[in-house]
């Protein structure tokens, strides 16, 4: 239909130039670690995302600031799975990260590492530990470890197994590795301070017996490693220098810097940044999980979640999510962004990208009772005002055509300039018509048809004698058009922030049941069959859309709205000014 080649994916912005980044403060550290060589001029980064769940807009935000430094500085950034946590779906979650982060852009060469792979070097280190007198296996009870853990206020209490000699725990430690203990006998703890401000560093757990079969390592292990004792470790032995997390692990930097420190190895530097919060949605894997688990979605990739699958399967692009990812900026306070920003930056990216067609979703019939019965004009019409080289198509008119149910009113207040009975208005690209009459269902009164005539000078859509009209519609020749299923969608939540929960409430109380809306009858001019997956469209004054990858058949399309065309955010910014 268009004169360029539509089937070709949009372009991909040039990832190796990287677009102007505004400073952030992390950005001013390794400035500043290149001027005083204190990683010898490297930057390696590294994404460690635990795969227990699909990815969302908020790990985009870590995935774009780690991948960035790295593209920017000339350095290097791993992809790490953090898979301590031996979970049931894990193969299914790994695969699903993977292709999300490359259709962010972004690419990790051979660096795809597994926590898991480092199991036995683990295991060594835990051993040095015990050895050196800084570790010992534990025998209370979880119940009563937190018990002695202490508050805030009160300082924690001494374990009484906390004095077993090097011999003992060494011993102990191999049998928890043997299998020969239930899950919960006995755990590792490192010796460090019951009496630390810091409740982190109170004796915390670095290994825990789980008798669960691994996903990688099978049966090999009973024994698994804790986050904290694992996460420093995994930075070290990949030489990470700048390792990246959000400030909810503020406080086990010290847990991080004291188990590289004791074990004289390579020392990252971890550094934190506010996570990124949503308005409308949420950003947490367990409510993730629980929507998916719960039905409240169709899945992970329901294009009403927060999800890059979903976000990707509703139509947004990889360069709009990267353009909002560098527009948020970082900061060291955590705060809510609004989804009005997000959708901006969508806007923008397909307001460029994305060729302009014609389609009704609630269609009324229009007979146009003076043109010629079975004639067929071909109109010429743009592809993309805003690009100059998209071109022009043609679309078909002829004597029946739909037109939005909406812009026609038989009884128009004063401000209504669409159709109206013995009102003159334009059509896209086509003729004025006018409208003569109203063909009402006899039993429901409801409007089934309208009567119009058109002025064939009109062509193109002025008139010759400068007449104007106050409105101009979109439509789609009845006898061409795509019958096609549409799906619109609106926020996920109710609620700006539906995490802060009142009255007891489950934040599932705030879901919005008009998040999705399916119109089954909707009309699309021809050119669309060719339309794939992947490829927006802005259907004119309805907003933009693209093909359902997941169930669109043949026979019968379905598309979804990424977005509409109205743009809060730049109306918030122009109140703001
Ligand atoms: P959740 O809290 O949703 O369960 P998580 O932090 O447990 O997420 P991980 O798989 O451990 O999920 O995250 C991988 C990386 O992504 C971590 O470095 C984490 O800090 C980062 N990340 C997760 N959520 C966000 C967010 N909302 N904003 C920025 N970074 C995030
Ligand atoms: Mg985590």
């Amino acid at each position: 239909m268009a004169s360029k080649d539509q089937s070709t994916p949009p372009p991909a912005d040039n990832l190796t130039k990287g677009p102007t980044v505004p400073s952030n403060f992390i950005r001013f550290i390794i400035d500043e670690d290149m001027e005083t060589g204190k990683w010898g001029g490297r930057v390696h980064t590294r994404f460690p995302p635990e795969p227990n769940g699909y990815l969302h807009i908020g790990h985009a935000k870590s995935i774009c600031l780690n991948f960035g430094l790295a593209r920017d500085y000339r350095g290097l950034c791993n992809l790490r799975f953090d898979d301590t946590n031996p979970t049931k779906e894990e193969i299914e979650y790994v695969e699903s990260i993977k292709e999300d982060v490359r259709w962010l852009g972004y690419d990790w060469d051979d660096r795809e590492y597994y926590a898991s792979d480092y199991f036995d070097q683990l295991y060594g280190f835990a051993m040095s530990l015990i050895r050196a007198g800084n570790a010992y296996v534990d025998s209370l009870s979880a119940d009563e470890i937190r018990k002695y853990r202490g508050t805030l206020t009160e300082p924690g209490r001494e374990s009484p197994y906390r004095e077993r000699s090097v011999e003992e725990n060494i011993d102990l430690f191999q049998r928890m590795k043997d299998g020969q203990f239930e899950d919960g006998a006995h755990v590792l703890r490192a010796k460090i301070d019951m009496a630390a401000p810091n409740i982190i560093m109170r004796d915390p757990t670095l290994y825990r017996i789980r008798h669960v079969p691994h996903h990688r390592t099978g049966d090999r292990w009973c024994i698994y490693p804790m986050y904290d004792f694992t996460h420093c470790l995994s930075d070290s032995i990949e030489r990470i220098t700048h390792s990246i997390c959000t400030l909810e692990f503020e406080n086990n930097r010290e847990l991080y810097d004291w188990v590289l420190n004791q074990l004289e190895l390579y020392h990252p530097q971890q550094i934190e940044f506010a996570r990124l919060n949503l308005s409308y949605t949420v950003l947490s894997k367990r409510k993730l999980i629980r929507l998916v688990d719960e039905d409240h979605v169709s899945g992970w990739d329901d294009p009403r979640m927060p999800t890059i699958s979903g976000i990707r399967r509703r139509g947004y692009t990889p360069e709009s999510i990267r353009n909002f990812c560098e527009r948020i900026g970082l900061a060291k306070r955590d705060s809510i962004v609004d989804i009005a920003l997000l959708e901006h930056c969508l806007r923008e990216d397909l307001n460029r990208r994305a060729p302009r067609v014609m389609g009704v979703l609630r269609p009324l019939k229009v007979v146009i009772e003076n043109y010629p019965e079975g004639h067929v004009d071909m109109l010429d019409a743009l592809n993309n005002p805003e690009d100059p080289d998209a071109g022009m198509r043609q679309v078909p008119f002829s004597r029946e055509i739909y037109i939005e149910r909406d812009d026609f009113m038989e009884e128009p207040p004063k401000k209504f300039f669409r159709l109206a009975p013995g009102r003159e208005v334009r059509l896209r690209y086509a003729f004025f018509i006018t409208c003569r009459d109203v063909v009402k269902d006899s039993a429901t009164g409801e409007i089934v048809e309208l009567r119009c005539t058109y002025d064939p000078a009109t062509r193109g859509g002025d008139a010759p004698d400068g007449r104007k009209v106050k409105a101009t519609l979109h439509w789609v020749s009845a006898a061409h058009a795509i019958n096609a299923e549409c799906r619109l969608y609106d926020h996920l939540f109710t609620k700006e922030n539906p995490n802060e929960t009142a009255e007891g409430k489950d934040f599932t109380a705030y879901l919005n049941p008009d998040a999705l809306e399916i119109l089954s009858d909707c009309k699309l001019e021809p050119g669309l069959l060719q339309a794939t997956s992947g490829f927006p469209y802005q259907f004119e004054r309805l907003g933009y859309f693209v093909v359902d990858a997941k169930d669109s058949r043949e026979d019968r399309m379905v598309f979804n709205r990424t977005v509409t065309l109205r743009d809060t955010w730049a109306r918030i910014q122009k109140r703001r000014k």
